[in-house]
């Protein structure tokens, strides 16, 4: 198993770590900054400095409690003692891109009855797009969703990571927002919650900024129809 590190705190940018197993290029650490691809989100990349050498971490992914780290070439000799450092404007991204969507599912899902839900998100470097079930969208509704969204993240609300046991995860109204969710969260021994205060919680894997602040603005690109009901919204943060 590796400790998540990026699962406690998403601004570590470089740590020290020791490698448990390598087979070929693929290398398993004690622990990780590295966020492995999943929900939504994709993988971390950098480097890893071990035996003198500098080696590219290419693709991260997890498999089943362990992360696995893919290098350019190989370490050829036993190598201890190795510094990990993650592409910080690359993962920084991603964690403005993840703490906007949820800002976004937490206006459409407050205002439920009025709009629909939140069925899937991917983030890139330079955009996110969302897709959601709307029997009633339009291109006046995304606006003042995006809107409302830029409300609140001027309002500078703080984001906390909260580590909560199952039974109070689920006392949580709208914590989990479909019945596969609560399933899943009663599974867990330790749910994982991020908390952006006063607007929202959910149970997440994710990396996430400490203030709604850091997302800065939020820009629809363009809307898309995928089918009678399900819609997709393509969004980009403004830089500065
Ligand atoms: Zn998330």
């Amino acid at each position: 198993m590796t400790e998540k590190l990026y699962l406690q705190n998403s601004y570590i940018k470089e740590t020290r770590s020791k490698l448990v197993s390598s087979t070929g290029n693929y290398l398993e650490f004690d622990k990780t900054i590295f966020y492995p691809t999943g929900g939504g989100q994709p993988c971390d990349t950098g480097i890893i400095r071990a035996n003198g050498g500098t080696f590219k971490v290419v693709e991260v992914t997890k498999q089943g409690d362990s992360v696995l780290h893919k290098i350019e070439g190989e370490l050829t000799r036993s190598a201890t003692d190795i510094i990990q450092e993650i592409d910080w404007n690359r993962r920084y991204s991603h964690m403005r891109y993840h703490t906007a969507i949820h800002i976004i599912d937490a206006v459409v899902h407050h205002s439920s009855g009025k709009y629909g839900m939140i069925t899937g998100s991917q983030i890139y470097q330079d955009r996110a797009r969302v897709d959601f079930d709307f029997p009633d969208f339009s291109k006046e509704l995304a606006e003042r969703i995006i809107g409302e969204s830029n409300r609140i993240i001027a309002e500078k609300h703080p984001i906390q990571i909260k580590e909560l046991t199952s039974e109070e995860a689920l006392s949580i109204p709208d914590l989990a927002r479909t019945e596969p969710g609560r399933e899943l969260i009663k599974k867990l021994g330790v749910v994982r919650v991020i908390e952006i205060k006063g607007v929202d919680a959910q149970a997440d894997g994710g990396t996430h900024v400490n203030n709604t602040a850091e997302v800065r603005n939020i820009q629809l690109s363009s809307i898309e129809s995928k089918g009678r009901r399900n819609k997709r919204m393509n969004i980009v943060l403004a830089e500065q």
